[in-house]
């Protein structure tokens, strides 16, 4: 990494090991983040991310590495002499101060001028949204608008990083969603670096610049959104962010792949050696789904692999097919419920279906090297079943 600060990071953690006896939390990691940059840290529970959070914010020492803001080492600062400030998923208010005093707070502590602490409280409460909620006691607000005094506060004292650490996790879904967008139009707004941490995929979708994916305490991808939903890099990032429709392949030979199924497709094997065991990944809603009256498909077309519908399930907006590939695979296809007539048509368990894709929507990722993370992988579903029902 380059000894000279780069004006435009914001920051830095170089080499940073965080053991908890002789457990490993976070292994080895570095990351820069640029200045106003909307960084979330995404991953199951376990695998980190918090602990992350803890040590830019100075709660927790690293065990190893160093961490920069600004330039600075911090490893010798406290977290109140941070220019950074946390928001919790737990709000932490004083139920017997009022909004305006809650929010205040911090600035009394240090002293800064009457005059000045009404003005920065007034824009911040403005700011997210609760200007006429000022004199109200937390008990009396929702938990959005109690998430939002705690925003107000930490904005309050100017940071040049906020740190969010699944601050919309006790929230309800509708609720959440609505946050999540204010959230980003907040940040735009003030213009610092955010680091969200969330175990949530789509909200660490929909809200960020950049996303570092983390398996066991160690980051398998750091991309844009795009990037790690459309080419994620191995295969925890690939199951970990939308669906897992992972079939089993091996290179064949530059720009060859051949599916276990059979098939060779030409797509990029840039990174991989030829007899190299890699999955070909192809997301769910780029898959067509086509019922074979018996006949199979044909060889010509090369992008498509033959199963037999194990389940249809209609979403609302749309119809999810699994359908079993034979071998212990198994690929989803999201179809949009578009047209009421062709839905009708779709094929149902048991029917005999070919998938088909473009070839620019195939590629191919490596064995995650830090394990699937099965345990966590199940709480993920358990916990997007809950969500679900929320
Ligand atoms: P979650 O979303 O569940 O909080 P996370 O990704 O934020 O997950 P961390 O809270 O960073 O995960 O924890 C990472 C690992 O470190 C976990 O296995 C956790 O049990 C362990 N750990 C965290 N804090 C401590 C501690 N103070 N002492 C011992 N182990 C800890």
């Amino acid at each position: 990494m380059a000894e000279t600060q780069d004006q435009t990071q914001s920051v830095v953690l170089d080499g940073v090991t965080k053991r908890f006896d002789s457990f490993v939390a976070v292994d080895d990691l570095s990351l820069e983040l640029s200045r106003g940059e909307f960084f979330t840290l995404l991953g199951p529970s376990g695998c980190g991310k918090t602990t992350t959070l803890r040590m830019i914010a100075g709660f927790e020492r690293p065990s190893a590495g160093e961490i920069r803001i600004e330039g600075d080492d911090v490893a010798a600062l406290p977290p109140h002499k941070r220019p950074t400030n946390t928001v919790f998923q737990s709000y932490a208010l004083f139920p017997h101060l009022s909004v305006e005093a809650n929010v205040a707070f911090g600035l009394k502590r240090k002293k800064v001028g009457k005059d000045e602490i009404a003005e920065r409280v007034a824009t911040e409460l403005k700011r997210v949204g609760l200007a006429a909620d000022a004199n109200r006691r937390p008990s009396q607000l929702s938990g959005g608008m109690q998430q939002r005094v705690a925003l107000a506060r930490a904005l309050v004292n100017l940071p040049k990083v906020l740190l969010l650490d699944e601050p919309l996790g006790a929230l309800d879904l509708k609720l959440r969603k609505g946050l999540q967008v204010e959230l980003k139009r907040i940040q735009r707004e003030v213009g610092i670096t955010f680091v969200y941490v969330t175990h949530d995929q789509e909200e660490a979708l929909t809200m960020s610049d950049r996303i570092a994916v983390m398996n066991h305490g160690r980051v398998e991808q750091v991309a844009v959104p795009e990037e790690v939903y459309d080419r994620p890099s191995t295969t925890f990032v690939a199951g970990f962010i939308g669906v897992s429709n992972l079939m089993p392949a091996s290179v064949a030979g530059t720009g060859q792949v051949r599916l276990d199924q059979g098939q060779t497709i030409a797509t990029s094997t840039a990174g991989f050696a030829e007899g190299q065991r890699c999955h070909a990944v192809v997301r769910p809603e780029k898959l067509r789904v086509e019922l074979l009256d018996g006949a199979g498909g044909t060889d010509a077309d090369q992008t498509r692999v033959e199963g037999i519908v194990e389940s249809s399930l209609y979403l609302g907006t749309a119809t999810q097919i699994a359908v079993d590939l034979g071998g212990g695979v198994r690929m989803t296809v999201l179809i949009p419920n578009a047209d009421e007539a062709e839905r009708q048509r779709l094929p149902g368990g048991g029917a005999r279906v070919a998938l088909s894709w473009e070839p620019e929507h195939m590629h191919i990722v490596s064995e995650s090297p830090n394990g699937e993370g099965a345990q966590e992988k199940q709480d993920l579903e358990t916990t997007r079943e809950v969500d679900a029902n929320a």
